[in-house]
């Protein structure tokens, strides 16, 4: 076991602050529309850690959001991403009582995106996930309503204007987030060396060394292929700082592979009720006029810019 360092308590309390209570509710609430997702009695019903009141700064760019690819719009400008990962960066794997976190060491620019929307070059400090109960859903972003059973995160901030993640994390433009969308198919052997780490860090507050892991394995073989939109961190503090990065290609693992996700708890060694780590997501956000832009056309796209061109302006 590794000692839980000062800074990890710092993103503790910044990323992923949160007890839990599993719902029995949450198929209905993935149903339904975002007025009746926004209501605060819904919103309890997820997760304990969104029945306090949050203080949200702005509160107009919150994420996650649904992706209508008919309303993206395709920005040539739009380049590939760049990822320069270093898997001896990797350095442990904690469950903080929300997810489980893999952390880099992000002294410096050692693991790094840059390209696609962004201007500068960001640092890779963590990945996590986000799952359900079951398959049917678990993902934070869905594309034209459609769920997934589980999103993975990849979180850099920005060094090229920050010095300090936890200054990035609330600043201009701080944070660049890749989600990508997991489907139930085929076992990820890349995944497999994170999922055998799992059943030592089944309780809350408890954390392993992990090393020599390369993320770049967890990314789809397609990664020019993505929609972007300025958001938010979707767990408290909730800062409006995050870039986010959405591939339109998924990657598959297996049902057990999920299962251990899911075999995780909320709750620390203590406590008597021990409940399971799933449904760790937020709810959807609305959208309040952001465009999402993507690197690619689709056919849906060009539909819909025809329907435009027909109209009077
Ligand atoms: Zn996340």
């Amino acid at each position: 076991m590794v000692l839980l360092p000062a800074r990890v308590g710092a993103l503790a309390a910044g990323l992923c602050r949160g007890l839990a209570r599993t719902s029995h509710r949450i198929s209905a609430v993935r149903r339904c529309n975002l007025a009746a997702c926004s209501s605060k009695y819904v919103l309890s019903q997820i997760h304990p850690m969104w029945q306090q009141p949050i203080a949200v700064p702005g509160g107009h760019c919150q994420s996650p959001i649904d992706i209508v690819v008919r309303k993206s719009v395709f920005d040539s400008a739009l380049k590939p991403l760049a990822t320069d990962y270093d898997p001896e960066t990797c350095q442990q794997i904690w469950n903080n009582g929300y997810s489980f976190l893999v952390e880099y060491d992000d002294s410096a620019d050692k693991s790094t995106l840059k390209g696609g929307p962004l201007q500068d070059q960001f640092r890779l400090c963590q990945f996590h996930f986000h799952w359900g109960e079951s398959n049917a859903w678990g993902s934070e972003h869905t594309v034209d309503r459609r769920l997934f059973p589980a999103e993975l995160h990849l979180v850099h901030w920005n060094s090229d204007k920050y010095s300090l993640f936890e200054e990035a994390v609330s600043g201009d433009n701080g944070l660049a987030v890749i989600g990508v969308f997991l489907k139930v198919g085929k076992r990820h052997e890349g995944l497999q060396k994170l999922v055998d780490a799992l059943p030592a860090i089944r309780h809350k507050g408890s954390v392993v060394e992990f090393t020599r892991f390369d993320p770049a394995c967890l990314l789809p073989s397609n990664t020019e292929d993505y929609w972007t939109y300025h958001g938010s961190l979707t767990t408290p503090p909730l800062t409006e700082s995050v870039t986010w990065i959405v591939m339109k290609q998924h990657i598959e693992v297996s049902h057990d592979q999920l299962a251990v996700f899911r075999s995780l708890l909320f709750t620390s060694a203590e406590e008597e009720v021990q409940k399971s780590m799933v449904n760790n997501f937020r709810v959807q956000q609305p959208l309040c006029g952001r465009t999402v832009r993507s690197s690619f056309t689709s056919f849906l796209q060009e539909a819909a810019s025809a329907d435009v061109n027909k109209q009077p302006h």
